[in-house]
C-alpha cells in the first residue's frame, strides 16, 4: 500500500496499490508516479509506504506507472515537506508546485539529451548499392562531431537510413546532455576577482571560518558597498571544492546585467531561472541542479525549490525585498526556506542587504546570525544624506517643489543625470469633480480610480478593471472635472515642459510593458547623456546608474501612519534603496525628499541617521508593542461575495480557536475579526483573524488546529480561506 500526494487542496494523502509492474528501483517515497484520481489521471509523489489503508482493499485502485527510474532528490522532499508543515498546506499541492511545469505534466525527469550521431572510419566502396546510404555516409562526415538525429531528417533522411548505417558500423550514436556543459577545466575563474578593501577582506573572512557547516550571516552592507563582490568570491571558494552555491535574487533583481556578472566571472557551468525560460529549459537547470552539473543556480522566488547534488551556500541577496512572499497558495517565504534549508543542509547561508528586514536584523543584533558590516562605498561617495523638503503651503508643477526644480536644473546644467521617483503610475491617482466633490471610484473595491492619459482612461490599480473617461460629472452634471496629484505620467509630462531639450525617460508597469524596452532604455541611460528618468520602484532597486547624481522623491509620505505595522518599515527600505541610486559611481549625489511630514521623527532620523539607526530604534518599538519578530503571528484570510458569509465563518473560526485556546491551555491571542484594511477587492469582501504567540510552536499548534476546523466545518467551504503564516502585509 503506496500513500501518495496528489494535486489537491486537501492536506491528506491518498492510498493506492502498487501498479503490477514496479519499478526497478522498487516502490519508494520519492517516486513520481501517475495515479487514476476521479476520471482522471493525475501525477503524483509517493510519500510513504503503509502496511494497510483504512479503506477496505476493494475500495484501492492502484498506481497507474511509476513515471521514473527513482525518486525526485531527496532535498527536494524533505523542502517539500517542511514548507508544507510549516505553511499549513497540502504537500501534495506543495510538491506541485514545487516541481517544474513538465515534471507536473507527467513528462520525463530526464534532462533533455540531444543524440548526436557520429561518422565511423569505414569502406565507402561497401555502400555502393544503397546510394542513399551513402549519401548520407558523406553528409555525416562532413560533421565529424556529429550530427544532432533532427538535423538528419532535416536534410531528408529516414531513420531506417541511419539505423542501417549503424548496423553496417559507418556511424554510432552519443547522447549529450543540453544545458550547463561540463567545467572545462583549469582556473574557475574568467575574469579576475577584485582586490577586496578592508571591511570586504574581513566579511569575506569570516564567512571563511566555516565553510562547511551551518554558519548564517547577514551582511548588512550600505547600496553599492560591494556586497556582490563577496557573494562571487564565496562562491568562487566553494565552487574550487566541487560545491554548488544557489542565490536568490528579488523579482527586479534577475537582470540581463546581473547575470552577465556572474556569468562573466565564473568558467564554471552558471544558470538562471527567469521568467524568460521555455517548460523545457526550466526542467534543463533543475537537472543540471540536481545532478551537481551546474555550480552557480541564480534565480527568484521558486528558485529556492531547486534541488541540490552538492550543496555549498545558499545567498539571498536583497533579504529584505517583498517579492520573497508568495501571496497566494502556498504563501512560503524564500527567504525563510532558505534559512531551514541551509540549515537541513549544514551550509553556510548569506544574507544580504543594505537595509535588512527587522527578522534578519534582530537576529543578528542578538548573535544568531553573524553580523557582517560594510559601511563604505569602493566609490568613496558615502550615499547621499536625505534632505527634507516641506511640501506644505507651497505650489507644485507635476508634483514637484520649486526646490526640486532648480535641483534638477542645476544637474541638467552639470551634465549629469537625474532620478524623479514616484510610487504612482498614471496621470494622477484621482479625478474629481470641481462643483460637487464627486470622485471616480472603482465599482468593485473600495479604492479610487487611478487617471491615465496614454491612452486616456480610468484604471483601478487593485482589480484592473477600466472605464472611459466621463465627459462631464455624473453626479451633477458640472464639465469641471479635475485631475488631482500627480502619478508618473503627468511629472513626465512637467518635466518635458520645463526641460523641453532634454529626454525624459519614464519607467513603470505601463511604459516598460515590453521586456526589451527597459533593457534599451537602460542601456541609453547607462551611456551617459544627462537625461532625467521619471519612474517607480521598478527604477528604484537594484539597478546601477552611475551618472545619476540627484534623486528626488516626489513624495515621502505613503507609509508613514499607515495601518499595516510593516508599511513604516517597508517604506524606510524604499526610501534608502532610492537615494542609493544617487552618487554611486566617481560623483558624489544629493538626495530630496518631499513631504507633508518634514517635522516627523521617524523620517528625520532616516534622514539624519539612515536607516541603520532607524530600524534599530524601530525594533524597540515593535519590541514593547510585542510584534513581529517579537512575537509569531498567523492571519487566517476569509473572503466571499457575500459580507456576510465571510463574516460569520471568520466569527466562527474565531470563537472555537478562543475555546479551544483556553481549554487547551495554549499561550495564543487571536484577535478579530476585523475588515481587511482594503474590504473590498473585486467584489469580494475580505475578512481577518490573527493569531499571536511568544512562541513559533503555539501560533504553530494554534494554526493547525483551526486549519483543521474549517476543513472540517461545511460552512467552510462556501467561501474561500486561506491561511497566511507570517503575513508581510495585512
Ligand atoms: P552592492 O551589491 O553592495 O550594491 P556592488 O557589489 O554592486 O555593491 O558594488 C558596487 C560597485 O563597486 C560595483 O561597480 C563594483 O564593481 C565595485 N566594487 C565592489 N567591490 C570593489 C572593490 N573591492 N574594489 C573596487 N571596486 C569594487
Ligand atoms: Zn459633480
Ligand atoms: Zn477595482
Amino acid at each position: 500500500m503506496l500513500k501518495v500526494a496528489l494535486p489537491s487542496p486537501l492536506r491528506r494523502l491518498f492510498d493506492y496499490l502498487p501498479a503490477p509492474r514496479a519499478p526497478a528501483c522498487g516502490w519508494q517515497p520519492g517516486l513520481r508516479v501517475r495515479v487514476p484520481f476521479g476520471r482522471r489521471d493525475v501525477v503524483g509523489v509517493v510519500v510513504s509506504l503503509a502496511s494497510g489503508s483504512e479503506l477496505p482493499r476493494s475500495q484501492l485502485r492502484a498506481i497507474g506507472e511509476a513515471l521514473d527510474e527513482g525518486p525526485l532528490p531527496s532535498d527536494w522532499q524533505w523542502l517539500c515537506q517542511f514548507a508544507a508543515r510549516y505553511y499549513q498546506h497540502s504537500l501534495g499541492d506543495t510538491m506541485q508546485h514545487a516541481m517544474p511545469a513538465r515534471l507536473r505534466q507527467g513528462h520525463p525527469m530526464a534532462g533533455r539529451t540531444q543524440t548526436l550521431w557520429l561518422p565511423l572510419p569505414n569502406d565507402e566502396t561497401a555502400l555502393a548499392r544503397a546510394p542513399k546510404q551513402a549519401e548520407l555516409y558523406a553528409l555525416l562526415r562532413q560533421h565529424p562531431h556529429g550530427l544532432p538525429g533532427r538535423a538528419v531528417s532535416a536534410h531528408g533522411f529516414t531513420r531506417d537510413q541511419l539505423l542501417a548505417l549503424q548496423k553496417k558500423g559507418f556511424t554510432q550514436p552519443q547522447e549529450i546532455t543540453l544545458t550547463a556543459a561540463q567545467p572545462t577545466g583549469g582556473s574557475l575563474l574568467a575574469s579576475p576577482s577584485l582586490p577586496l578593501n578592508r571591511e570586504q577582506a574581513t566579511a569575506l573572512s569570516v564567512l571563511h571560518e566555516k565553510l562547511d557547516g551551518y554558519h548564517p550571516c547577514l551582511l548588512e552592507g550600505v547600496t553599492g558597498s560591494g556586497k556582490t563582490e563577496i557573494y562571487l568570491q564565496l562562491i568562487e571558494a566553494l565552487a574550487a571544492k566541487g560545491k554548488q552555491s544557489l542565490v536568490l535574487v528579488p523579482e527586479i533583481g534577475l537582470t540581463p546585467q546581473t547575470l552577465a556578472r556572474f556569468k562573466s566571472r565564473f568558467r564554471v557551468p552558471v544558470v538562471a531561472l527567469h521568467s524568460g525560460l521555455t517548460d523545457p529549459e526550466r526542467l534543463d537547470v533543475w537537472e543540471a541542479a540536481a545532478n551537481g552539473r551546474a555550480l552557480v543556480i541564480i534565480g527568484t522566488r521558486s528558485a529556492i525549490f531547486t534541488p541540490l547534488a552538492n550543496p555549498g551556500a545558499i545567498i539571498v541577496d536583497e533579504e529584505h525585498d517583498g517579492s520573497y512572499k508568495q501571496h497566494d497558495g502556498l504563501r512560503y517565504h524564500a527567504r525563510d526556506l532558505a534559512v531551514a534549508r541551509a540549515h537541513y543542509h549544514g551550509i553556510p547561508l548569506l544574507l544580504g542587504s543594505a537595509t535588512p528586514s527587522f527578522e534578519s536584523l534582530q537576529k543578528a543584533l542578538t548573535g544568531a546570525y553573524r553580523h557582517l558590516r560594510l559601511t563604505q562605498r569602493p566609490s568613496r561617495h558615502p550615499p547621499a544624506k536625505l534632505e527634507l523638503i516641506d511640501l506644505r503651503h507651497q505650489r507644485r508643477q507635476g508634483g514637484l517643489l520649486p526646490g526640486a526644480i532648480k535641483a534638477i536644473k542645476s544637474t541638467l546644467a552639470a551634465g549629469k543625470q537625474a532620478l524623479i521617483f514616484i510610487n504612482r503610475r498614471g496621470f494622477a491617482p484621482s479625478l474629481a469633480c470641481h462643483s460637487c466633490g464627486w470622485m471616480a471610484e472603482c465599482g468593485q473595491c473600495d479604492a479610487r480610480m487611478t487617471l491615465h492619459r496614454q491612452p486616456p482612461l480610468l484604471a483601478c490599480h487593485h482589480c484592473d478593471s477600466r472605464r472611459a473617461l466621463p465627459d462631464a460629472c455624473p453626479e451633477c452634471g458640472s464639465g469641471d472635472l479635475r485631475a488631482l496629484g500627480s502619478g508618473t505620467e503627468r511629472t513626465e509630462e512637467t518635466l518635458q515642459g520645463l526641460f523641453p531639450d532634454t529626454t525624459v525617460h519614464r519607467i513603470d508597469r505601463d511604459s516598460t510593458r515590453k521586456k526589451e524596452s527597459f533593457e534599451q532604455v537602460l542601456k541609453e541611460i547607462q551611456r551617459g547623456e544627462p537625461c532625467l528618468l521619471v519612474g517607480t520602484q521598478m527604477l528604484a532597486k537594484g539597478h546601477h546608474l552611475p551618472h545619476v547624481t540627484l534623486v528626488v522623491v516626489v513624495n515621502a509620505d505613503g507609509g508613514l501612519y499607515a495601518a499595516d505595522f510593516r508599511a513604516l518599515e517597508h517604506s524606510a527600505q524604499l526610501l534608502e534603496q532610492v537615494a542609493g541610486r544617487a552618487g554611486r559611481a566617481a560623483h558624489p549625489g544629493r538626495v530630496l525628499v518631499q513631504t507633508l511630514h518634514p517635522d516627523d521623527p521617524h523620517l528625520g532620523q532616516l534622514a539624519e541617521h539612515g536607516y541603520g539607526a532607524l530600524a534599530r530604534n524601530l525594533l524597540e518599538e515593535r519590541r514593547i508593542a510585542k510584534l513581529p519578530p517579537f512575537c509569531f503571528m498567523a492571519l487566517l484570510r476569509v473572503e466571499s461575495p457575500q459580507e456576510q458569509a465571510a463574516l460569520a465563518l471568520a466569527q466562527h473560526a474565531a470563537q472555537a480557536l478562543r475555546q479551544w485556546l483556553k481549554d487547551a491551555n495554549v499561550p495564543v491571542r487571536c484577535l478579530g475579526p476585523v475588515p481587511a484594511p482594503m474590504e473590498r477587492r473585486q467584489n469580494r469582501y475580505h475578512i481577518h483573524v490573527m493569531i499571536t504567540a511568544d512562541k513559533r510552536s503555539h501560533r504553530h499548534a494554534a494554526a493547525n488546529w483551526l486549519v483543521q476546523w474549517l476543513e472540517a466545518n461545511r460552512e467552510a467551504r462556501k467561501v474561500r480561506w486561506s491561511i497566511d503564516i507570517d503575513p508581510q502585509t495585512l
